[in-house]
């Protein structure tokens, strides 16, 4: 943390599955290995055995920053992980059932192994909790948001929070600033950020509203569950696994939920991956355009995440659809993902910045800021 420097980083996926794995990455060397035995203690146990045999890990952490993805009204900052923290946690599982056991399964695997060392979570949600209630409450009966906390979220929080206030840095706009940053990976966001806080988002109660990402639809009619039982007798289950997992990028394509696969089919003229690539920047075009409606100036539109940093058609095409609001894309600068600074704009007005969008960093900053 001397140098804010990454010294390794990995993936162990799959767990508890036959083809379970993980993968570490250093400055000169990388481990791949197989898992067998693959629950959270044994896979943390061997990803510290292999930094400490690299001579990566000269002791053991100070502290251990995890990410939880649902933290509901509960969470508006990082906080170190007690008893009554994971009670929490535990709480908003209904909101978020994928994700919360597993953050919770890391953070209690780490605890047995380490007790010693603080842990601390951050909430994915906790940004946007700075949404006032006119943006973040859905005009369904009031006593559901009180009972039952049937209301917007938003998600993606680290990120947008992280790339907002790295593009007010480098564009010298620090003190007062309304920036849109777009997050683009497998998931998709968008946020609106006025002097560091976040004014409004398109992830809502789910990661599931909003724009249309690699396998998720983002906004569809919500009539169109009882259409869909009514046409084909499908229950909620089977529509909801649809909308997840079935739609998006992958349903409209027909092809892959992978932006570098389609871009590359729609170059060679496939109709369905040209028509998804369409609906995507479209969609995220209008978001933006509604995102604007939380602000009172806009001084920079930002991408990010696997799309935003990569694809120069992505970014092209949404400008193209923003024409409105008077950005001036430079395709030079485009091409090459941006100056210094990211900056792939010219002229006056807004700019557009591409900005690597750095999760982890802003995990571990929080963790060291809580010891
Ligand atoms: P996650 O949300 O899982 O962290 P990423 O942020 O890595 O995912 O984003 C993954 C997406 O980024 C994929 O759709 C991938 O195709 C896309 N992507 C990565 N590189 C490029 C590129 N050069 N051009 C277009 N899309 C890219």
């Amino acid at each position: 943390m001397t140098h804010q420097t990454e010294t390794a980083s990995g993936l162990a996926e799959r767990l508890g599955s036959n083809d379970a794995a993980l993968t570490l990455r250093w400055a000169d060397g990388e481990h791949r290995q197989t898992l067998h035995d693959s629950d959270y203690a044994s896979v943390l146990t061997q990803i510290i055995a292999v930094l400490t045999e690299q001579q990566l890990l000269h002791h053991l952490p100070k502290v251990i920053g995890h990410r939880v993805v649902h933290g509901g009204e509960v969470f508006s900052d990082p906080v170190i992980v007690t008893d009554e923290v994971l009670a929490s946690i535990r709480q908003c599982i209904a909101l978020a059932p994928l994700h919360n056991p597993a953050n919770l399964a890391g953070i209690e695997a780490l605890a047995t192994l380490y007790p010693d060392i603080p842990q601390v979570a951050v909430f994915d949600t906790a940004f946007h909790q700075s949404l006032a209630p006119k943006a973040f409450l859905y005009a369904v009966p009031y006593e559901l948001y009180e009972q039952q906390g049937v209301r917007r979220y938003g998600f993606h929080g680290v990120s947008h929070q992280y790339v907002a206030a790295e593009a007010a840095s480098r564009l010298g706009i620090s003190a007062q600033h309304g920036i849109i940053s777009a997050h683009l990976g497998n998931g998709c966001s968008a946020c609106a950020v006025a002097n560091g806080q976040s004014m409004d988002t398109t992830m809502g109660m789910t990661p599931l509203e909003g724009l249309v990402m690699g396998t998720r639809s983002g906004d569809v009619d919500p009539g169109l569950h009882q259409f869909l039982y009514q046409q084909k007798g499908w229950d909620v289950e089977t529509v909801t696994n649809m909308l997840n997992k079935e739609s998006g990028m992958l349903g409209l394509s027909g092809l892959s939920n992978d932006m570098r696969t389609l871009e590359a089919a729609a170059n060679e003229g496939v109709e369905r991956a040209q028509l998804a690539l369409a609906v995507f920047c479209y969609r995220l075009a209008r978001h933006i355009g509604g995102l604007a409606t939380a602000l009172t100036r806009l001084d920079a539109l930002v991408f990010t995440g696997g799309i935003g940093e990569n694809s120069r058609f992505i970014r092209a095409t949404v400008i193209e659809n923003l024409a409105i609001f008077g950005f001036r894309l430079d395709n030079d600068l485009n091409a090459r993902n941006g100056d210094m600074l990211g900056v792939i704009s010219t002229g006056p007005g807004p700019k557009v910045v591409v900005i690597e969008t750095k999760e982890e960093l802003m995990i571990a900053r929080a963790a060291l800021a809580l010891i």
